[in-house]
């Protein structure tokens, strides 16, 4: 007999799995040994009450052999002799899961990658962080595996209507990632673990017959009436597809000013801007789980905050417990930064992005103020963006050393006299934010953490520093696509696709955007 089976366990407890049997057999009515196996279905903490509890729903097998979760993994078919050729610009989680997808339906997928593999990656990423020197082509942003490779790897999204999320999740775990991406409510994977998923599904597509090529940027399209034929990249290729899938992300700028000199349809989309903000560890761990030292059996802690503050939404992003704060520019005099953490998440700094809506409105009044020519094109918004960023590499000090304030100071206009430790590697430097970022945000921002401080008792306070800018939240620009046929208005066989084109915010609804743009390009084909 097998029997679905919901407790509510201590932390302890819920990482015994001799108690885990013994409750499962008490709820029963049976004994131990009556209880063959059980494997989880669903693990979540409960922290609102003093007592913190674990929500765990298994499946039980009782009285016959236990057989471990029934998985079948995707089937991959032989597509280097397909008759169809699809090419896809940009290998982040869109263009990869796009890939896997074509290849199950026996359509050969031709990966155009600007930046290097995630080793050679590596090494760029060391050099940014201990020099200061961005490569264009190869960062946190630009590389394989996208902007998703070196993160915390959440793999979780609320955009759970737009795909089938079990699908990617199980893709994960096929690749290599842990049991617990299946069961998990918060699931992530890691920087240390994400890059070897990234290169295994790579194998995957190489393995069967698709072509993937590194360094190859792409910077025009072949198009012809209504058709697009194919590709240039930057050193001189021409690249024929049938289609192409154009997920380039949300810090492409060139593409984006590439379709608008094209006269290729592109909106500015309102998008999120702030500052990162970094607590101790401990401290977040105290204020969610009400106690002094966190229980070894509990995660380090995380939390989610949202308030509405003279009508802007201010809310927290990317929340990387136990996490490290990283420069994420994709371009010299520019300062973004973003977050990731380890699969341990033991680091011993809480980071979370701390941002605040931007509207078309807001960018049209900050150049007014600025005195500076008002931008009334579609790039309005990444125009914005970039004048932000820029302002924060030339407060900060240079080498993307970042502007840096205590929480409080910041609220309280007070400059920093000294700055508490941070995870940051470039290093911070003592400004007052205010004068980085425009006024609207500052302002929504000082109110927002005063009314976080309220919520989370002690989490406003001199010893969180906020660094700026939380800038790449999502793509300033969208590419519209036609709902029907998922194709760009004007090129019938151009597919926008993912963060970049403004139809995905994360790893998982990036990877299920791909998917959903290539079962279109399948049905087509059909
Ligand atoms: C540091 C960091 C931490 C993050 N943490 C998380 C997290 O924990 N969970 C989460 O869900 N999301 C996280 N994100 C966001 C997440 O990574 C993105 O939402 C996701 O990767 C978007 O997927 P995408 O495929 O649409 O675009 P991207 O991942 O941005 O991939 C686009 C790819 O296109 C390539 N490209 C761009 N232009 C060209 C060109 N002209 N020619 C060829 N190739 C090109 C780029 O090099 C890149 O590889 C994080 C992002 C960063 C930067």
């Amino acid at each position: 007999m097998q029997k679905d089976i919901s407790l509510k366990l201590s932390p302890a407890e819920a990482a015994d799995d001799a108690a885990i049997k013994q409750f499962i057999a008490r709820s029963l009515g049976k004994t131990e040994t009556d209880i063959t196996g059980y494997y989880k279905q669903k693990q979540s903490i409960d922290a609102r009450g003093r007592q913190v509890w674990i929500n765990l729903a298994v499946k039980a097998f009782v009285d016959e052999p236990f057989h471990q979760r029934a998985i079948s993994p995707v089937q991959f078919i032989e597509v280097s002799k397909a008759n169809k050729r699809v090419i896809i610009i940009g290998a982040g989680p869109a263009g990869l899961f796009a890939a896997l997808k074509l290849i199950e339906a026996g359509i050969q997928p031709i990966v155009l990658e600007r930046g290097k593999d995630v080793k050679s990656r590596r090494r760029d990423l060391a050099q940014l962080n201990r020099e200061g020197i961005v490569n264009p082509e190869s960062n946190y942003c630009f590389g394989e595996g996208g902007a998703g490779t070196y993160s915390d790897g959440k793999l979780y999204t609320r955009s759970s209507k737009r795909g089938d999320i079990h699908r990617i999740l199980n893709l994960f775990f096929q690749f290599g990632a842990d049991e617990s991406v299946l069961y998990e409510a918060h699931p992530h994977i890691g920087t240390n673990k994400l890059p070897h998923i990234i290169t295994a599904i790579r194998e995957q597509i190489l393995k069967s017959g698709g072509v993937f090529l590194f360094e190859k940027k792409v910077t025009d399209f072949i198009i012809e009436g209504d058709e697009l034929k194919g590709v240039k990249t930057a050193d001189g290729d021409t690249i024929k597809g049938d289609a192409a899938i154009l997920a380039t992300g949300h810090s492409a700028r060139d593409i984006f000013e590439l379709l608008h000199e094209k006269q290729l349809l592109i909106e500015a989309k309102p998008f999120a801007l702030g500052v990162r903000i970094e607590h101790p560890q401990s401290l977040i761990d105290t204020i969610q789980y009400h106690c002094q030292v966190r229980d070894p059996n509990l995660p380090p802690a995380s939390y989610g905050l949202v308030e509405q503050v003279d009508e802007k939404g201010v809310f927290s992003f990317c929340m990387c417990p136990g996490g490290i704060i990283a420069p994420a520019a994709t371009d010299k005099e520019e300062l973004v930064v973003n977050g990731w953490s380890p699969s341990k998440r033991n680091n011993p700094f809480a980071n979370s992005g701390m941002v605040v809506q931007v509207e078309k409105t807001d960018a049209i009044n900050f150049f007014k103020k600025e005195n500076s020519k008002i931008d009334s094109s579609p790039l309005l918004l990444m125009h914005f963006q970039q004048a932000i960023e820029k302002a924060a590499f030339y407060a900060g000090g240079g080498k993307l050393v970042a502007p840096a304030q205590r929480m409080v100071d910041f609220c309280t206009h007070k400059v920093s006299t000294n700055l508490p430790d941070c995870s940051y590697l470039p290093g911070v430097h003592s400004v007052d934010i205010k004068n980085v970022l425009p006024d609207f945000i500052s302002r929504s921002l000082q109110k927002g953490f005063m009314a976080f401080g309220k919520k989370m008792r002690g989490y406003y306070t001199n010893e969180a520093m906020i660094v700026a800018t939380e800038s790449r939240t999502s793509s300033p620009v969208r590419i519209p696509r036609n709902a029907d046929t998922l194709t760009h208005p004007q090129v019938n066989n151009l597919y926008p696709c993912g963060e970049g084109a403004g139809y995905a915010g994360g790893i998982v609804s990036a990877a299920m955007d791909g998917e959903r743009v290539a079962d279109m390009i399948i049905k087509k084909e059909r």
